[in-house]
Order: C-alpha cells, then structure tokens, then sequence
C-alpha cells in the first residue's frame, strides 16, 4: 500500500502522540483484511508531534472509541483519492463494550451478557464510571 495515497478509507489524524497503538487495539484494527498503516511520531505544525493511522478500506469505524481515546483526533473518509467528509470528535457521553469493568463484584463479571457501559461523569477530567458499580474507568 501506497500510504501516502489511500483510494478509498479513512485516515485517522491528529493523534496525540503515544495514543495511536491504543486507538488501534480498541478499534480492533488487528483483525481487519485491509491495510492498516500505523504512523508513530510525524510532525505536526500543531503539536509537535502527532500519530496517524491509515486504513485502506471503506468500513465502519466506532468515533465514539475514537472521541474517548483522543477527542482531538480528526477523521477523514477518502472516497476515489478525495477527502469527502471530515469528522470532528467529541468525548461520548457513554460507552457500551469499549472499556470493561474491572470490579470483580460488580454485576458485569457474574452477569455475562450484559453490556458493558460506562457514562461520562466528569467531562474536564475525562472520567467514565460503570453505569452498575460506579467504578472508575481505567485509562
Ligand atoms: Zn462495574
């Protein structure tokens, strides 16, 4: 894959340094047929620094996993070599089978099929908390 040149996809810019690798394994990109280019520590005018991931295939991606890992992200959908449609994030107000809880009392981890979710309960310091138990999500 040419990765400067993506046909059809997404790129995903922006990244805060360091956050690309998470944003990856949430997304589940490892198990994707498609080209997937991960790039670590390119320059930003912005930043400094900053993470990329290309994807070289038209799928669906969650922004709610992207709005939590990085809400400054942008998504860009690139449809026959063009940019088409630009995403701004936006942390999620709840998260449903992102994160797991990790108290082993709460009711997630005896009841089996429930769904994981988490609410935002404090916006500024980006906590989320189990809707069951009220644990705390780890970063
Ligand atoms: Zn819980």
């Amino acid at each position: 894959m040419n990765i400067d040149s993506i046909q059809n996809g997404i790129v995903i810019d922006h990244i805060t340094a360091g956050q690309a690798m998470k944003l990856y394994e949430l997304l589940g990109l490892g198990e994707l047929d498609c080209s997937v280019a991960l790039i670590r520590n390119a320059s930003s005018v912005k930043t400094g620094k900053k993470d990329i991931i290309k994807i070289d295939a038209d799928i669906p991606v969650n922004l709610d996993v992207i709005g939590y890992v990085d809400p400054g992200a942008t998504v860009n959908i690139i449809k026959d070599g063009k940019l088409v449609e630009k995403k701004t994030l936006a942390l999620p107000q709840t998260l449903t089978n992102v994160i797991h809880c990790k108290n082993p009392r709460c009711i997630t981890s005896v009841e089996q099929e429930l769904p994981h979710v988490f609410r935002l309960t404090n916006p500024k310091e980006k906590i989320y908390r189990c809707i069951y138990c009220e644990t705390k999500a780890e970063e």
